[in-house]
């Protein structure tokens, strides 16, 4: 089985949905950066106070604080048994600092997998995107409906729309997307560990192949 997983794409590719699913199947630490400087703006930390205009106005936070949450991160030792990382890296500093972090504390990355979609499906995705404030958990205003309207299914906590979901910081954020975080695709791909998926397909089936994919019979 391949353990430890970077999930790559554009925003609204379908990686949030897909890595939770995935790492309750293989049971992988969740490493999403973004997450966790959300957690840290909600806390009023001084990560959080930092990284705080950078992401509502769709800007990346500095590669030298980023690489220092997720080296942290990585070191602990739940990690030993696998982790799956969304969202990081998106810069090739990012890249390259993973690589090294990886052999210092033995835990090499297995497999990148990316999600690929078209810009128009992003915008759609993005623009009716709702998130649980409490658990995270992803909804649509067209196409996944919480069965009672503002209220997540799973935990009850409230809908709300991330600040960054507007038509200005994604126009930023795709921007970013295409200059900083595409060139990392030639670089795994040199690494022989890039799989590509499309993002468009259904989320069922795409996690099907991605299961299949990490249990090694792809
Ligand atoms: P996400 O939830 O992955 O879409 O991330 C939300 C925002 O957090 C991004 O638009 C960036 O502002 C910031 N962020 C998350 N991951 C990174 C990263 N690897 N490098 C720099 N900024 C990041």
């Amino acid at each position: 089985m391949l353990k430890n997983i970077i999930l790559m794409g554009p925003p609204g590719a379908g990686k949030g949905t897909q890595a939770k699913k995935l790492v309750s199947e293989f049971n992988l630490v969740h490493i999403s950066t973004g997450d966790m400087f959300r957690d840290a703006i909600k806390a009023g930390t001084e990560l959080g106070l930092m990284a705080q205009s950078y992401i509502n106005r769709g800007d990346l936070v500095p590669d030298e604080v980023t690489i220092g949450i997720v080296k942290e991160r990585l070191a602990m030792e739940d990690c030993a048994s696998g982790f799956l990382l969304d969202g990081f890296p998106r810069t090739i500093p990012q890249a390259e600092a993973l690589e090294k972090i990886g052999q210092e504390i033995s835990r090499p990355i297995d497999v990148v997998i990316n999600i690929d979609c078209d810009k128009n499906e992003l915008i759609r995705r993005i623009s009716g995107r709702r998130v649980c404030k409490n658990c995270g958990a992803p909804y649509h205003v067209d196409t996944m409906k919480p069965k009672v309207d503002g209220v997540c299914d799973i935990c009850g906590g409230p809908l709300y729309q991330r600040k960054d979901d507007n038509k200005d910081a994604l126009e930023v954020r795709l921007g970013h997307y295409v200059n900083q975080t595409k060139p990392l695709l030639d670089y795994y791909q040199n690494k022989g560990l890039l799989k590509t998926f499309d993002g468009s397909i259904g989320s069922d089936v795409l996690f099907d192949d991605l299961t299949k994919l990490i249990r090694g019979q792809k």
